[in-house]
């Protein structure tokens, strides 16, 4: 395939544009119902419309133009095809606090491919700090590319390695640790990095975008500079996660690792804290603690790294019907942990109490977490959720089902013998639930 098929044009579109001799980054001019119009040929939207030809203006807006009868393509300069370019590292300031800002992947880390109109993995951490130059008067920063995975393609696998390099950092003695994540799974990875790296003595931030950083409309510079802000400067020592608290482009909240959860598919303040509050605020450049229980930052801190995930444990949610089958199938293929998701206070039929018992007898660690997302289940107010607890199920509290999958996942890591792991489960490791509910309408969506 020649470039410019690779650059996404096709049919009479490609046809004018080979005939003209023009390849992406050449001068042309296009001549088009009496009007002619000059710029760039850029690379166009593979699953866009197919009649289009873009160019880059001089006034550098884009415009496509219909390759419809009677149009005229010629070439008029060679150009140079567009690359994406480093930007410099700014100056450091060696007052600053020192963070480390380490990229996975996502749409933080991520332009828009001029070629297929989605957006790629792309950019470095060194990119991300260039793009944001605001960062070098907040923090003397390093940079890291640990991966460029969209987040839904991470693994247990990625967790550990993630934790073991956070921690080469922390034990290197930096003030603080900036994950640059994709947002669809990254409370799985606050969560397991949580469980994962106990003892902080600095702080541990997740970041991510909902708009990648070359958009006009993108969330990445406020969010990173928040991000950097907290793992540099804020007194508490946990693993958090920082995104924007509301839809307008001021407030970052920074919620606990292991009690946020994505909860909408596009707006910047997709991030809230179940059954919790957000740890801090970062706003004009601010920290505010929301609430005085937090872990403190102290360098004196021994980190101890747990980093072993079991990923033979499964998330099953129940639902009227489902056929008890489906754990039985867990069971059969050797899993160590099934996280039922239940309903309401946490229940599940009574027709999968048959192969819940058969699964518990042959070893496996059965846990239940709600569905309902907000509040804790509580087993001893129906006969379901009795009879499901003396078959010896694990209820997780005021955990949301993720969270409890990790946290699954993590003890099975530690251990592979079932009461030890169910222990495991019982212990609060590190705030992924509390004895007492808050008071519901201060936990719900919106309502913080
Ligand atoms: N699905 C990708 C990810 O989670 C991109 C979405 C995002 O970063 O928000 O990595």
């Amino acid at each position: 395939m020649s470039e410019l098929e690779n650059s996404g044009y096709k049919g009479r579109a490609l046809r004018l544009l080979r005939d003209a001799d023009c390849q992406v980054g050449d001068i042309i001019r296009i001549t088009s119902r009496g009007k002619t119009y000059e710029g760039i040929l850029i690379p166009r939207g593979e699953l866009g419309d197919a009649t289009n030809i873009i160019i880059k203006m001089k006034s550098g807006y884009n415009i496509g133009i219909g390759a419809s009868e009677g149009v005229n393509v010629e070439k008029v300069g060679v150009g140079t095809k567009p690359t994406f370019a480093s930007s410099p590292l700014p100056k450091q300031n060696s007052a600053l606090p020192h963070v480390i800002i380490m990229s996975t992947g996502g749409t933080i880390a991520s332009r828009v491919d001029y070629r297929t109109g989605a957006v790629r993995s792309a950019i470095s951490a060194s990119d991300l700090y260039g793009v944001v130059p605001e960062l070098s008067e907040i923090a003397r920063v390093d940079t890291e590319i640990v991966f460029s995975i969209y987040s839904e393609n991470l693994t247990p696998k990625n967790w550990k390695e993630l934790a073991q390099k956070v921690a080469e950092h922390i034990n290197q003695g930096v003030d603080g640790i900036v994950i640059a994540h994709g947002t669809d799974t990254m409370g799985y990875t606050s969560a397991a990095l949580s469980f994962a790296l106990q003892n902080l003595p600095v702080p541990v931030i997740l970041v991510g975008a909902q708009r990648s950083s070359d958009r006009p409309s993108s969330d990445a510079a406020t969010n990173l500079i928040g991000a950097v802000k907290a793992a540099g400067e804020a007194p508490f020592a946990e693993v958090g996660l920082a995104m924007h608290e509301t839809v307008s482009d001021s407030a970052i909240v920074v919620h606990r690792g292991v009690k946020v959860r994505k909860c909408h598919t596009s707006r910047r303040d997709t991030f809230k804290s179940i059954n919790g509050f957000p740890i801090a605020k970062v706003l004009n450049q601010k920290i505010t603690m929301q609430n005085s229980d937090y872990k403190r930052r102290d360098t004196s801190k021994q980190l101890v790294l747990k980093p072993d995930f079991c990923e033979k444990v499964a998330l099953v949610k129940f639902y009227p019907g489902m056929d008890p089958a489906v754990i039985d199938f867990y069971v059969n293929q050797g899993f160590k942990g099934v996280l039922l998701e239940g309903s309401g206070l946490g229940h599940v039929s009574m027709f999968c109490f048959e192969a819940i018992k058969n699964a518990i007898a042959k070893g496996v660690v059965i846990a239940l977490a709600s569905q309902c997302i907000w509040g804790r289940v509580n087993m001893n107010v129906y006969d379901t959720g009795r009879d499901l607890l003396s078959l010896g199920v694990v209820p997780l509290d005021d955990m949301f089902p993720e969270t409890g999958l990790v946290k699954l996942m993590w003890a099975l890591g530690q251990t592979s013998d079932p009461e030890e792991a169910k222990q495991l489960l019982k212990t609060n490791i590190t705030g992924e639930f509390v004895s007492r509910t808050l008071p519901q309408e201060k936990t719900v969506y919106g309502a913080q």
